[in-house]
């Protein structure tokens, strides 16, 4: 099986179908989708992402921007931008995608995985940005491996016996899956934050043991264009050109 892991589409459509062409065309395709939430907030389009990701076989989990977006979450708790941009969001989505954002889970088991957004130990706000977060999560998930958004940072972090050891996803690194634990982060689809601005994901194969990480660019333009017309703010289309 292979499985297309994203992470932080935030409701950019030309990201997300970039990915999904490059990995049809250049990867040898997917079976399924792990999406580890955040579908919607910042981008123009959350309607069409939803759609999208519904399209296909899929596993997602809830991102702290999909719980504001149905008022499971406190809007005070975000920056002006993204809780602008989140008020926005929530008037665009009809009743039946917000009943399929709300009952996203905060976590799932999957083959050897956890699937969270955040982190094991708090699955929709905490950042795993360093080896020191990342150490403390261990002991927060049963399984070998732990998949992660929510950083926009492709990443991972490998359990040794005393220390953690990080490092940052290439692009087209690959990890080789064995006894190490692993948390893995494969970067934000929508709204990367490594000075990259192309579309970051990953692709897993169970028969190899597997995970490896892609890159691949988009029309940021088009996205800009629309958040620029919808009056979205305009740090937010910006930050879409400089990757941060
Ligand atoms: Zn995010």
């Amino acid at each position: 099986m292979k499985y297309l892991i994203i992470a932080d589409i935030h409701s950019n459509l030309e990201a997300f179908q970039a990915v999904l062409d490059d990995v049809r065309l250049n990867h040898g395709g997917f079976d399924r989708v792990w999406c580890l939430g955040d579908v919607v907030g910042y981008g123009p389009d959350p309607s069409a992402c939803i759609k999208l990701l519904r399209e296909l076989k899929h596993i997602c989990v809830c991102g702290n921007h999909d719980l504001a977006a149905v008022g499971k979450l406190d809007i005070e708790d975000f920056n002006s931008n993204a809780a602008m941009a989140n008020l926005w969001t929530a008037e665009q989505l009809s009743e039946d995608e917000k009943e399929f954002l709300r009952i996203l889970p905060e976590s799932v088991v999957e083959d050897e995985f956890t699937i969270v957004h955040g982190s094991p130990r708090m699955p929709v706000w905490e950042y795993i940005t360093s080896a020191f977060s990342a150490a403390a999560n261990f002991k927060h998930f049963k399984t070998r491996y732990c998949l992660v958004g929510h950083t926009h940072v492709p990443c991972y972090f490998k359990q040794d016996e005393i220390l953690v050891e990080e490092g940052y996803l290439e692009e087209e690194e690959t990890l080789e899956l064995g006894e190490t634990r692993l948390m893995i982060n494969p970067g934000g689809v929508g709204q990367p934050r490594d000075r990259d601005p192309r579309a970051s994901y990953a692709v897993y194969d169970s028969e190899k043991k597997m995970i490896s990480h892609y890159r691949i660019s988009y029309d940021i333009g088009v996205t800009q264009e629309k958040m620029e017309e919808l009056g979205l703010p305009r740090f937010l289309s910006s930050r879409l050109g400089w990757g941060v």
